[in-house]
C-alpha cells in the first residue's frame, strides 16, 4: 500500500512535493494569523482523530479483524513543555502514503475558494468561524507549529508512513519504521512556535479540550509526560443518550460546535428520542448564524446517521433539503449496522425516520413562533429563504410551511408579518393575497404597480427572494385565498374602496383614451402585447405588468438571466388615465411629431422605473435630446 508513492529504489528517501496552489494560499493567510482565536487548531485535530476512529467503527463492521486486539477507540494529548511539542494521537482508520498526498496537501472540498475569497475580504478579522466548515481544519496547525509531523499507519497495513512540513509551500513523505509509527491510526506532532508554547502546558491544553471537545464521542486522555499516567479530560459518552434532565445549556452549546462544525450558540435546539414502531435518538440544532455553505447548489444536508452509537453517514438525507440548516445527528436502533450506506438511503427505516424527525422539526419551530416570537424571527431571518423551497418542493407540508412564514409587507415597516395577520386585516371585497417580487425591497415598496393597492389600503407581501418567483407561480393558496402578482393582469381594485383622504384620480371619460391607447399600441407594437387604462396607478403615468395568462415578470426575467427562456413574453402597458400628460396625449393630433417620440419614452420610463434599461438606449438617448431641445426653445 501506497507504493505508488514511495517506491523500494526511494524508500529510505523522502519524496518531497509541492502544496497546491490554493493550499499555500491558505497557509499564508493561517499564518499571518487572520484568525485571532488560535485555540481552534486543537478542535480541529481532535474533531480530524474523532472522526478516523468513527470511520474505523464503520469498517470493522464489514471487516472485524480491522479492530485487532484494540477494539476501544481512543485519543490521546500528550505534552512536552521542555521541546515545546504537543501530540495527538489516535487509534482510528490511520492513513497509507497515498492517502497523505492525497489529503494533506490538497483542498478538495467544493466552496474552498469562496471560503478563500471571503478571508481575503475579511483579512484582519476574526473569522475562526469559518475553519473546518471547508475542510481546512488539518492546515490549521500550522497556526501554532513551525514544523508538523504527521505519522501512520492505516489499520490493517503492514507498512507506515510520515508526513512533514513547515507550511512554506512544500511536504515531504517517507515510509518510517513501524516501531516509529502508532500500532494502528495517527499521530500529529505539532513542533510548536516560540509564541505558542503555552500549547504543551497543562492547563491551557485542558482549559481547551474541555471548552471546545468535551462532546466528542472518543475519551480523549491527557499525558505530561510520554510515559507517565494520563488523565481523562473527556469521557467520550454519547451526549444524545443522557436524559436532557443532566444536560446542561453548556453541554448542549459544546456538542452542538463539535458536531456541526459551528462557532456560535445553537438558537434552538431539539433533543429527544422517538419511541414506537421505530426507535431513534434525535439531538439537532438550528444554529444561530447561516452556515457558510447555506446556499451552495447541491444544498446538502448535515445530519449525521448513527446506528447504535456507531457513526454511519453524514450523506443520509435524514431531513429535506429546506431543512438544511439544522445540524446534529440521528441516532437509530432499528437499522441493519451491515447494510451500505447506499441501501441505507432506501430503507423504509429511513424514511420513518425522515418523516417523523422533519415533522418534529417543523413543530418546534410553530411551537417556538407561538411561544416566543422574537427568537423564532432571528431563526426565519437567517432561514425563512431556505425554509420557503419547502413550499414548492413540499406539497404535503406546504400549509404547516406557509404558517410559519414570515413576510415584510408595504403596510409592516420593519415588523414581519404572519400570512394569519394578513388575512385578518384584508380590506372590504379584497379575495386575494396580494404580492410584489423582486430582490429590491426599497425599489419594490416605491414601484408604480403599488400605488393603487396603496391609495385603497391594500396590504402587499414584498417578496425578496429568488424562491419566492417559484413557490408563488404553482398556484398556492392559503385560507381559501389565492396569491396575485401586483404586476400580473388586471387589478381588479374597483370593487374595493380607496382609502379615506387617498388621491382619488379623477377618471377620463370613457373612450376618451381610445384613440391614444390605439395609437400607442400602434407605435409600440412590438415591444407591447398591449395597452389598455389602468386600475393600479394614481400618480404615476405608466407601468408595466405581465399579461393575464403570461409568467410573472420577475419570474420571467430570473429564467431569462438563466438562460432557460429562450424568448421573454411582450409585457402589457398600462397608462393612467387620472395623468395630467395621459390625458394631454389624449387630445394631441397623430399629426404631432413628438407623440410618438413620448409613447416611446413613457414605455422606456415605465421599464426604467421596473430596474430595466430602455429597449434601445440609443433610441431613448435621442428622444430624450430632443425633447429636451424643446424645452429650452
Ligand atoms: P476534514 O476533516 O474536513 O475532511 P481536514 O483538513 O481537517 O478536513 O482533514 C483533511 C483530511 O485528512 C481528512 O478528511 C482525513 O482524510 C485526513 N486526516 C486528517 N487527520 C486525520 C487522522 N487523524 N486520521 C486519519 N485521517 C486524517
Ligand atoms: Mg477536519
Amino acid at each position: 500500500k501506497g507504493s505508488n508513492i514511495v517506491t523500494t529504489e526511494t524508500a529510505s528517501r523522502p519524496e518531497t512535493h509541492a502544496f497546491e496552489a490554493d493550499v499555500s494560499k491558505l497557509l499564508h493567510m493561517m499564518v499571518h494569523s487572520v484568525y485571532s482565536d488560535r485555540d481552534v487548531f486543537l478542535r480541529e485535530l481532535i474533531s480530524n482523530a474523532a472522526d478516523a476512529c468513527e470511520k474505523l467503527r464503520y469498517e470493522a463492521i464489514a471487516t472485524p479483524s480491522l479492530l485487532g486486539d484494540d477494539p476501544q477507540p481512543r485519543i490521546s494529548l500528550t505534552l512536552d513543555a521542555d521541546q515545546g511539542r504537543l501530540t495527538i494521537e489516535d487509534n482510528g482508520i490511520g492513513m497509507t502514503a497515498a492517502d497523505m498526498g492525497e489529503t494533506l496537501g490538497t483542498i478538495a472540498r467544493s466552496g474552498t475558494k469562496a471560503f478563500m475569497d471571503r478571508l481575503a475580504a475579511d483579512a484582519g478579522k476574526a473569522d475562526s468561524q469559518l475553519i473546518g466548515q471547508f475542510g481546512v481544519g488539518f492546515y490549521s496547525a500550522f497556526m501554532v507549529a513551525r514544523e508538523v509531523e504527521v505519522f501512520s499507519r492505516r489499520a490493517g497495513a503492514d507498512d507506515a508512513a510520515c508526513w512533514r512540513s513547515d507550511g512554506l509551500g512544500t511536504y515531504t513523505i517517507a515510509p518510517v519504521d513501524l516501531d516509529d509509527a502508532p500500532q494502528r491510526g495517527t499521530r500529529v506532532v505539532l513542533h510548536l512556535l516560540d509564541d505558542a508554547k503555552s500549547y504543551a502546558e497543562r492547563s491551557t491544553v485542558e482549559r481547551i479540550v474541555k471548552a471546545q471537545s468535551g462532546h466528542v464521542p472518543v475519551p480523549i486522555t491527557l499525558f505530561e509526560k510520554a510515559d507517565s499516567e494520563g488523565a481523562l479530560v473527556a469521557d467520550g459518552a454519547a451526549l444524545w443518550l443522557k436524559p436532557r434532565s443532566e444536560i446542561s445549556e453548556a453541554d448542549y452549546a459544546d456538542f452542538y460546535r463539535s458536531v456541526a462544525g459551528q462557532y456560535d450558540s445553537p438558537a434552538h435546539t431539539i433533543h429527544y428520542r422517538a419511541e414506537g414502531r421505530f426507535e431513534y435518538s434525535v439531538l439537532t440544532f438550528i444554529p444561530q448564524t447561516k452556515p457558510f455553505d447555506l446556499f451552495d447548489p447541491d444544498r446538502k444536508g448535515h445530519i449525521k446517521l448513527y446506528v447504535r452509537r456507531v457513526f454511519i453517514t453524514d450523506e443520509a438525507p435524514v431531513l429535506p433539503r429546506y431543512l438544511r440548516f439544522v445540524r446534529g445527528l440521528v441516532d437509530s436502533t432499528d437499522l441493519p449496522l451491515n447494510m451500505s450506506r447506499e441501501m441505507i438511503q432506501d430503507s423504509p427505516v429511513l424514511a420513518a425516520i425522515q418523516k417523523g424527525v422533519t415533522g418534529r422539526v417543523l413543530n418546534e419551530l410553530q411551537k417556538l413562533a407561538d411561544s416566543d416570537s422574537e427568537a423564532y424571527l432571528r431563526i426565519w431571518e437567517n432561514f425563512g429563504p431556505v425554509l420557503k423551497e419547502g413550499l414548492y418542493e413540499d406539497f404535503e407540508r406546504r400549509d404547516t410551511l406557509l404558517g410559519l412564514a414570515r413576510f415584510k409587507t408595504t403596510t409592516s415597516g420593519d415588523d414581519w408579518r404572519s400570512l394569519k395577520d394578513y388575512v385578518a386585516d384584508l380590506r372590504e371585497n379584497q379575495t386575494a393575497i396580494y404580492y410584489a417580487t423582486g430582490s429590491d425591497l426599497d425599489r419594490l415598496s416605491t414601484s408604480p404597480q403599488l400605488e393603487g393597492f396603496r391609495a385603497r389600503g391594500i396590504e402587499v407581501l414584498l417578496l425578496p427572494d429568488q424562491v419566492d418567483n417559484f413557490w408563488t407561480s404553482i398556484g398556492v393558496d392559503f385560507d381559501g385565498k389565492p396569491f396575485k402578482s401586483v404586476t400580473q393582469g388586471g387589478a381588479d381594485l374597483t370593487l374595493i374602496p380607496l382609502s379615506d383622504g387617498a388621491p382619488s384620480s379623477p377618471q377620463a371619460e370613457a373612450g376618451a383614451l381610445d384613440s391614444f391607447i390605439a395609437f400607442a399600441k400602434e407605435s409600440l407594437a412590438g415591444s407591447v402585447s398591449d395597452v389598455r387604462v389602468s386600475e393600479r396607478l394614481t400618480s404615476s403615468a405608466v407601468c408595466l405588468v405581465a399579461s393575464e395568462s403570461g409568467m410573472d415578470r420577475q419570474l420571467e426575467k430570473l429564467l431569462a438571466n438563466a438562460g432557460q427562456l429562450p424568448q421573454a413574453s411582450l409585457p402589457v402597458l398600462e397608462v393612467n388615465p387620472g395623468h395630467l400628460l395621459i390625458q394631454k396625449l389624449a387630445t394631441t393630433d397623430d399629426a404631432n411629431a413628438m407623440k410618438a417620440d413620448l409613447a416611446h419614452l413613457l414605455l422606456d420610463q415605465a421599464r426604467i422605473a421596473d430596474g430595466e434599461q430602455p429597449s434601445d438606449v440609443r433610441a431613448f438617448a435621442e428622444r430624450l435630446d430632443r425633447l429636451m431641445r424643446r424645452a429650452v426653445d
